[in-house]
């Protein structure tokens, strides 16, 4: 199917503009398919053309203006509309899929009762999946949907849905919305209604997760509250698409999605068993996300994909800045350590682009282009823009030649990561910037001592090199003690191999978050040895105050460090269990029952190659004080031991049978693929790529399993079927899906030559869906970091 294109959207809001769609669903039709019937009332140039966009199982009728259209003039899913008169109406009779991969009208059967949920995801061109539509955001029209289904259901969507018989239900718009907004929540979810300030609020669930959704309901409607009234407070324009509800909803890709009234969420957020500070403080940020989109980019909506920016950058800001004001959390220290990783790792790929005025060409390309830069750099330089706007300005003037035209111009047009370093010589500290435009960075600059105390520490504007006279040598010469910009921290190798000792004995939360990106850049780009880094991990993992970025950085020492940057055999293996190590004391040393606790056993878990332990743990609740094995812990330990051989097919099967959750059936999947046995791996690899009928989140589980760095003698096999075969994945499956299997699937443990040829190979070819591309592009520079630095390092 073709992606709509910019010029297409151009041409085709020259000519016409949408007074309303009408659509009725039949959902009582059965397990694959339903009805749905849309009328669009429209006005237009007379005698014009156009087309609309339609992703039908069956196209039946088509009435343009009373006149009948031939239903088989439709291809590529789109229905040409020819002679078209000053006010127009059409209707389109389709018989529609249901699907399984999170986007369009998704069923879900949950594997503990038996229960259907539905609900609509239409972002980013997947409304055409369910009801027929002019699909591009400027095309924004009143939209009023009538369902027919189970009289039991429960039924939310973009307005208050109004009973109107038996089984059917109306819902209308308070105001006009893009096509990509609309969405319906449906079946027999468990619901919890509250009112805030005269908005009235629900929280829904499948019925199986009712006891978890009714003890997490007050804390999430009292923050729900409390951000509504902030938002009112910044915007001073009243929440204006009437009820509020949020819908956690299964096998969702993204994590949320902002449908005006009608929030949609990943239900893993419904928390089943106990979770971290990091979990909480990122379903807060979330709330507030999704509810600043209900006036960015929900009321005021981009003109064109390559302006989503706009929407995910202040979302990202006001989720961070709305979350910091109500919530006892410490979002911007997660946002540093988590988001800015995210967005550093994005910026430093060949694929990189500017934040703004991508110039995506299709729907798709912005797709592929919706990022860790669309997110987290653009919130990193609003909140940076927001905070020192005026001394900016004032410097730019005093410079004579910049405007906010200028700043645009450095920070949002274009792409790509700048440098700070500093040098010490004769009493002057130097902090120098490396980047090929004059992108200003406003930072507070530190010294410290031997003991990591801080000697001196002052705001600076780094443009050209800053001088800044001392009166001691320091140890340590920090950049960007706050974390306040959006660069890569440079230290010299000297200071780096200071940083064990150093690191520890820092307090500062933001410095620390300042260090840990630097050192993962540093690694990435082969300028500090893995071993190296290690030794800092161990060092200043136990003193980490955060319990986030403790996680977070233990996380990447395990997946990536020891996973992929160290070499195999004896020196990977001591490094799980060096790491294994310093999550086990981080563990022992935290408040029973607390989120940093649960925070060092997960990490002990994903490292330790203790069978016997770990088995023990399984098959006793009294783990640690105040640590009870719950569903999810449980699974974390098994998807360990399956990875160490240690539980067989029949062992998951009786996991299995005592958790038929949704999220136990996810958990079994990724289980099945960590197991060390070439006929495991061949069944996994089978369902990967030719099984059209399994779920989105499945999937992703059966990837995330498949490569382990153990494991690269069993998979080697698979390497180079992976180049041969993930191209025809495309043809399988649609949307999200694809790149985000083509991502999780690639061999990231074969760092080897071999894969980058491959990888090359494979780039050369011009009909390779362009998600695929994307994600091998990204996959292959990761590798290629990784052997730069085997090769640097050994
Ligand atoms: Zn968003």
């Amino acid at each position: 199917m073709p992606s709509l294109t910019q010029l297409e959207a151009q041409r085709r809001a020259g000519i016409i503009s949408v007074s309303g769609y009408d659509v009725r669903l039949d959902l009582n039709r059965g397990a694959q398919l339903f009805g749905s019937t849309t009328t669009i009332r429209f006005i237009a140039e007379p005698g014009s053309e156009t087309f609309l966009d339609v992703a039908p199982h069956e196209l039946h009728r088509v009435r343009l203006n009373g006149h009948d259209v031939d239903p088989a003039t439709h291809a590529d899913g789109r229905l040409p509309l020819h002679d078209l008169a000053a006010e127009n109406e059409v209707i389109v009779e389709a018989t529609m899929a249901y699907s399984n991969d999170g986007e369009g009208l998704h069923r879900h059967v949950d594997p503990a009762d038996g229960f259907v949920y539905l609900y609509a995801m239409s972002f980013l061109d997947a409304a055409p999946r369910w009801f027929a539509c002019f699909d591009q955001p400027d095309l924004k029209a009143p939209f009023t949907l009538t369902v027919d289904c189970p009289a039991e259901w429960t039924v939310i969507g973009n307005g208050p849905a109004v009973p109107v018989g038996a089984g059917r239900w109306r819902i209308e718009t308070a105001h006009p919305i893009a096509t990509y907004f609309a969405t319906l929540v449906a079946g027999p979810y468990h619901s919890v209604i509250a009112e805030h300030d005269g908005i009235r609020l629900g929280v829904h669930a499948r019925a199986s997760l009712a006891t978890h959704l009714d003890g997490q309901s007050a804390e999430l409607i009292e923050l729900t509250g409390r951000c509504l009234d902030e938002f009112h407070r910044l915007f001073g324009i009243r929440y204006p698409w009437g009820e509020y509800h949020q819908a956690f909803v299964p096998d969702f890709n993204a994590g949320a999605m902002e449908n005006p009234g009608c929030v949609t969420i990943r239900d893993t957020y419904v928390f089943r068993s106990r979770v971290t500070d990091l979990e909480r403080a990122q379903l807060a940020v979330l709330v507030a996300h999704e509810m600043a989109h209900m006036w960015f980019g929900d009321l005021v909506t981009m003109r064109w994909w390559d302006d989503l920016w706009l929407n995910e950058s202040f979302a990202e800001y006001l989720g961070y800045r709305v979350g910091d004001a109500v919530t006892e959390q410490q979002p911007w220290v997660e946002f540093g350590a988590r988001r800015k990783s995210w967005g550093y790792a994005a910026d430093r790929r060949p694929s990189t682009h500017p934040v703004a005025g991508n110039g995506a060409a299709d729907a798709k390309t912005a797709l592929n282009d919706f990022d860790g830069i669309s997110y987290a750099k653009g919130a990193a330089v609003l909140r940076y823009g927001n905070a020192t706007f005026a001394d900016l300005i004032g410097a730019w003037t005093a410079a004579g030649a910049h405007d906010m035209q200028g700043w645009a111009d450095v920070w949002l047009r274009t792409a790509g990561l700048d440098t700070l370093s500093a040098t010490v010589e004769d009493g002057i500290v130097q902090v120098s910037r490396t980047s090929a435009v004059a992108r200003p960075h406003a930072v507070s600059v530190a010294t410290l001592d031997a003991h990591a105390g801080e000697l001196h520490r002052e705001p600076a504007l780094i443009l050209d090199p800053v001088r800044i006279p001392v009166t001691s040598v320091p140890a340590l010469v920090l950049p960007d003690a706050a974390d306040e910009t959006w660069a890569k921290i440079s230290f010299d190798a000297d200071a780096w191999q200071r940083m064990p000792t150093l690191l520890p004995s820092i307090k500062d939360q933001l410095t620390r978050v300042s260090i840990w990106n630097a050192l993962r850049l540093g690694v990435a780009d082969a300028e500090i040895a893995p071993s190296l880094a290690l030794r800092i991990v161990e060092s200043a993992a136990e003193g980490e105050p955060s319990e986030v970025v403790l996680g977070t950085i233990l996380g990447w020492a395990v997946d990536t460090l020891a996973g992929v940057y160290l070499p195999g055999g004896s020196v990977r293996a001591d490094a799980f269990a060096r790491l294994a190590a310093a999550a086990r004391q981080a563990m022992t040393a935290a408040t029973p029952a607390s989120g940093r606790q649960l925070t060092g056993v997960r990490a002990f878990v994903s490292a330790s190659d203790d069978v016997e332990l770990l088995r023990s743990w399984l098959g006793d609740d009294a783990l640690l004080p105040g640590m009870a094995v719950d569903d999810e812990l449980r699974w974390a330990m098994l998807e360990r031991l399956a990875s160490l051989g240690a539980l067989d097919s029949a062992g998951i099967d009786r996991e299995l049978a005592h958790d038929r959750s949704t999220q136990g059936t996810v958990h079994a999947a990724k289980c099945r693929a960590l197991l060390p046995d070439p006929e495991a791996k061949a069944v996994a690899w089978q369902s990967m790529l030719t099984d059209a009928g399994r779920s989105n989140h499945e999937l992703y589980a059966t990837a995330e399993g498949f490569w382990r760095p153990e494991q690269t003698a069993i998979t080697a096999p698979f390497v180079s079927r992976y180049f041969e075969r993930i191209a025809g994945t495309a043809g399988l499956r649609s949307g999200w899906v694809v790149a985000r299997l083509a991502l999780l699937a690639y061999p990231r443990t074969a760092v080897e030559r071999t894969t980058l040829d491959l990888s090359e190979a494979l780039l050369g070819h011009d009909d390779l869906d362009g998600g695929i591309r994307r994600s091998v592009v990204d996959a292959s520079d990761d590798l290629r970091r990784a052997l730069a630095s085997r090769e640097r390092f050994g």
